[in-house]
């Protein structure tokens, strides 16, 4: 897929005021610090769509972005910063969960991992999640040129092992880089193929 235009639509922290449209839409998440501004901005070619944080944790909100006019990309907040404190970690999982279970366009959330680190409980219990209402998920494997060909085949391998003990299947996912443009081509078709299957009522 090409992407002719990008643009950023509205922020909030509610999804009641989401943008009352039937396009289709995709979230990415991930913990802070994974790399989703950077592969928001790889993914769309636009520098600047997504702001790289400075503050992990202080953009607790849901950014829509309206992509060739006919689907929406959706920034949401990264989860897991250590310095936020409960109540926030509270809203936050409230308000999360809120768009995950209300917002009924949304095809698919990608899940963030950054390849470098082994599996960690935060990311696999969001996937359970997920998994436990019915959302269905792919995960991105990100920064994945920051690991020689070797040391991320076995990552990967680790990974799938450990998502083996609780599902029957691995779910799909995505193997890439933003500093390279590692696997930009298969998301945005991945997304293109789901759009072409998707009709609004
Ligand atoms: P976010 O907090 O998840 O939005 O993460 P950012 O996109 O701000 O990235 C966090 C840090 O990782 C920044 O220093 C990025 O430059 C770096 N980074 C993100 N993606 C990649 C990647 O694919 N390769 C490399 N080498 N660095 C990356």
């Amino acid at each position: 897929m090409k992407i002719k235009t990008a643009e950023f639509v509205i922020s909030n922290s509610e999804v009641s005021k989401c943008p009352d449209s039937r396009l289709p839409e995709y979230a990415f998440i991930g913990r802070s610090n994974v790399g989703k501004s950077s592969l928001i901005n790889m993914l769309t070619d636009r520098k600047n769509l997504a702001k790289t944080s400075g503050r992990p944790g202080k953009t607790q909100l849901i950014n829509h972005f309206l992509i060739n006019a006919s689907w929406y990309l959706v920034d949401l907040p990264g989860y897991g910063y250590a310095r936020v404190s409960k109540t926030a970690k509270k809203t936050f999982q409230k308000f999360i969960t809120a768009y995950f279970e209300k917002r009924e366009q949304m095809l698919c959330a990608f899940v963030l991992i950054d390849s470098r680190h082994s599996p960690q409980a935060i990311d696999l219990e969001f996937m359970q999640y997920l998994g436990e209402h019915g959302i269905p998920f792919c995960i991105i494997f990100t920064k994945t040129d920051k690991l020689k060909p070797k040391a991320l085949e076995r990552n990967l391998n680790n990974y799938q092992a450990k998502m083996l003990e609780t599902w029957t299947e691995m779910p799909q996912y995505f193997v890439t880089s933003s500093s390279n443009g590692t696997g930009r081509d298969e998301v945005l078709d991945y997304i293109d193929s789901i759009n072409q299957q998707f009709k609004p009522e």
